[in-house]
């Protein structure tokens, strides 16, 4: 049952595609949205505290 599930929300991942953001700073994986993806660039919490 629970490898079932798994295919299902598998398949329902790969039919989002969500985006993968990267950190405008030090390039880190920082989160996935959905399309379309925002035009700000994007920078991750430790790059955040240490710019001012
Ligand atoms: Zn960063």
């Amino acid at each position: 049952m629970s490898a079932l599930v798994e295919m299902f929300v598998e398949a329902f991942e790969t039919a989002a595609a969500k985006i993968p953001l990267f950190c405008s700073v030090c390039g880190a994986l920082v989160a996935h949205v959905h399309p379309p993806a925002p035009p700000c660039a994007l920078i991750c919490s430790a790059c955040r505290e240490v710019t001012p």
